[in-house]
């Protein structure tokens, strides 16, 4: 079971509390590194490892990481727990699942089985094989061999060749088996997308995958179970309906979340799948849809509530009572891997290297800082270099670093001024300072 206590609010919404969940203490508002396939496993050790050195606490403000499932025999596979101090007894970090346990941070596996059959991971489908149901080697087999398809599948062409090609009780067990493996503290439930024209159905397909997960997690190993909501951009656009100049909840978001509501979960995951989260591609719909779906899920139930996969207005959501998130640590160029064989294109990638700038909530593109203004460990070197001028291998080395020890240090804030009652003049300063943000101070 997990347990979660309230230990302090703040206007408008914003709250603090500790979770409790497999015998680990999580601090909220918390962030969750998530290790996608951009990022790399040797980072984030070698980054708790330097922090480590310096006789710190490394990482207090994380609660844990979660890894893509499809990564999760890549980063986790073929470790020895047991080896974690050398010769001299100095703590080791060798691998993030050391890290996982000597820091006693929380593991969850993001089972998000629709990658799987994205072109992109044919190549790595082979070593996670056992861990699959049938239909998902088969489905890729089969694109594999026909030469006229296209590889590149969405998530609405995926769904329903799994939806009729995998029973359900297959897809559950697989996708447990998964996280048993690797310990995960808390298993969440596999999810399909709920698209808006067709809810009523993807809700129920939903529950019933939660309903199967949780009976099967009890009876085989007695692990609690939470249930995932994905909220997709045709939900959260639904956002628009107006009448009368004041903003009506669709039927469909009160539709969702009551049946989410009336599961007695312990603990809900938002997942925000393709929403953008691009300041420069960001939909209004988007941004604020979210806030506003959120707002109306906080409205009818106190669970604990986290975000997979949200970034730039998480600090806003946590003002209304969100209580962590999580997102990648951009320490690659590429939001998506390039296949072997495509031109790099230099210019395009240097455009893409991301900086999270210190007491902003947000990130800056590297190449167009005029300096780091930073004073975290990783940063304090590079103090009197111009960005542009530092090598791309260090840069990348950099910006992981200093993302996981500035969204650590910006949690920390975050609790601080919870517990000052300070979160919305804080707030409404940062949005201040940014044209999109700006559109958010009147909720604060
Ligand atoms: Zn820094």
């Amino acid at each position: 079971m997990a347990d979660f206590q309230l230990t302090n609010t703040a206007a408008p919404r914003a709250r603090s509390g500790e979770l409790a969940i497999n015998g680990k203490s999580i601090d909220t508002p918390t962030y969750f590194p998530t290790l996608t396939r951009v990022t790399e496993p040797d980072q984030v050790t070698g980054t708790v490892q330097v922090l480590d050195e310096q006789g710190e606490p490394p990482l207090p403000n994380t609660g844990g990481f979660v890894v893509e499932s499809h990564l999760a025999p890549d980063i986790l596979g073929g470790i020895d727990r047991t080896a974690q101090t050398d010769l001299n007894g100095q703590r080791q970090f060798s691998n993030l699942y050391a890290v996982i346990d000597i820091l006693e941070k929380c593991l969850f596996i993001d089972p998000n089985t629709d990658r799987l059959l994205y072109s992109n991971y044919r190549g790595q489908l082979d070593s996670i094989r056992d861990f699959l149901p049938d239909a998902f080697t088969t489905a890729v087999d089969a694109l594999n061999g026909e030469e006229d398809v296209d590889l590149d599948i969405s998530h609405g062409e995926a769904y329903p060749y799994i939806q009729d090609n995998v029973s359900r009780p297959n897809l559950v067990e697989n996708m447990l088996n998964l996280q048993a493996e690797y310990d995960a503290d808390l298993f969440l439930a596999p999810y399909y997308p709920i698209e808006l024209d067709s809810y009523e159905h993807d809700i129920e397909e939903n529950i019933e995958l939660y309903r199967v997960t949780k009976s099967l997690a009890d009876r085989l190993y007695d692990r609690p179970v939470a249930p995932v909501l994905p909220v997709k951009t045709s939900v959260i656009g639904a956002d628009a309906e107006q009448e009368n100049g004041q903003r009506q909840p669709p039927q469909a978001w009160l539709d969702i979340i009551h049946a989410y509501r009336n599961l007695d979960a312990d603990i809900l995951f938002l997942k925000a799948t393709n929403v953008e989260t691009d300041p420069d591609k960001l939909h209004k719909t988007d941004s604020e849809g979210i806030f506003h779906f959120f707002r109306q899920l906080r409205g009818f139930t106190d669970m604990p509530t986290f975000f997979l996969g949200l970034d730039e207005f998480s600090y806003i959501l946590m003002a209304r009572g969100l209580d962590g998130f999580s997102h990648p640590m951009y320490n690659s160029p590429y939001r998506k891997p390039m296949a072997p064989g495509d031109n790099v294109d230099h210019d395009n990638i240097s455009h893409h290297r991301k900086f999270l700038v210190p007491r902003k909530w947000g990130w800056e593109k590297f190449d167009q800082l005029d300096s780091l203004g930073c004073n975290c460990p990783f940063c304090q070197p590079f103090n009197d270099t111009d960005p542009i001028d530092i090598e791309f291998g260090d840069q990348d080395r950099l910006r992981m670093r200093h993302w996981l020890w500035l969204r650590d240090e910006e949690i920390r804030e975050l609790n601080d001024s919870i517990t000052k009652d300070e979160v919305r003049p804080g707030l409404r300063s940062i949005c201040n300072d940014s044209e999109w943000k700006k559109n958010f101070t009147m909720f604060l």
